[in-house]
């Protein structure tokens, strides 16, 4: 367990560090919105953070969301699915989770879209963009995503507010700011083209979420950087 202390600092010091990356891009601070990263914690941690007033937790895995969401069902907490997500777990997603970060194809969208309207619910989604284009990542790659959105804006209760990428992992972090230039381009390009509910971007991690606030990310999702003792 990360002792409470630790985490109130590490809070603190990454709260103080999207504040500065605000500033100079010129961004209110206040339009970004941090979600904690919590897959390699337990409750204890998730307690500490809400105590300390953070709202928006970003889990990977659907069953072990639950299993957390089960543990705090009198908390006002925005769950966020960050992770890859099989279709045969739509049914699992729809109701349960504020935010989709992480809709990779329009086959998956179709199932949500079922799962959700035999609920009668609705749900919010960013569409993750491959940008690099390495074949063994998951999301759409720029080529394809204005046909998956004019497909996906069809559906009514699964609702696509924005765009989500994932840089490749490198060593240097500055490796990642084209990839995070290019998917804001992105986004400007689809809101010319008659996409302008397709607005947020989820980008940014601990090694690199203040370049991502540079280059115009609305979500950052960290979590190594919130335990690190
Ligand atoms: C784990 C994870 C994060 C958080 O990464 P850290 O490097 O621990 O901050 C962000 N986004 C996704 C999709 C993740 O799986």
């Amino acid at each position: 367990m990360v002792p409470a202390g630790i985490i109130r600092r590490n809070l603190l010091s990454i709260k103080t560090r999207v504040s500065d990356a605000a500033e100079r891009a010129k961004r209110d601070p206040e339009s970004i919105q941090l979600v904690a990263v919590t897959k390699s914690v337990g409750n204890d941690e998730i307690r500490t953070l809400y105590d300390l007033g953070v709202r928006d937790f970003g889990e990977s895995r659907v069953q072990q969301a639950i299993q957390k969401m089960e543990s705090f069902p009198d908390l006002d907490i925005r769950w966020h699915m960050i992770g890859r997500l099989q279709t045969n777990k739509a049914r699992k997603v729809a109701g349960n989770f504020a935010l989709l970060h992480s809709l990779d194809s329009v086959h998956l969208a179709e199932s949500l879209e079922r799962a959700l309207q035999s609920i009668n619910g609705t749900l919010d989604a960013l569409v993750e963009v491959n940008v690099s284009g390495e074949p063994a990542k998951a999301g759409l790659v720029p080529e394809d995503l204005k046909t998956a959105l004019d497909t996906m804006k069809e559906f009514r209760h699964i609702q696509i507010k924005g765009l989500m990428t994932m840089p490749p992992l490198g060593d240097n972090p500055e490796v990642a700011r084209p990839h995070f230039r290019r998917l804001r381009e992105l986004r400007d390009e689809l809101a010319g083209a008659g996409h302008d509910n397709v607005r947020s971007l989820s980008m940014g991690m601990s090694q690199d979420f203040e370049m991502a606030i540079e280059e115009g990310a609305d979500f950052v999702r960290v979590g190594t950087a919130l335990f690190i003792q």
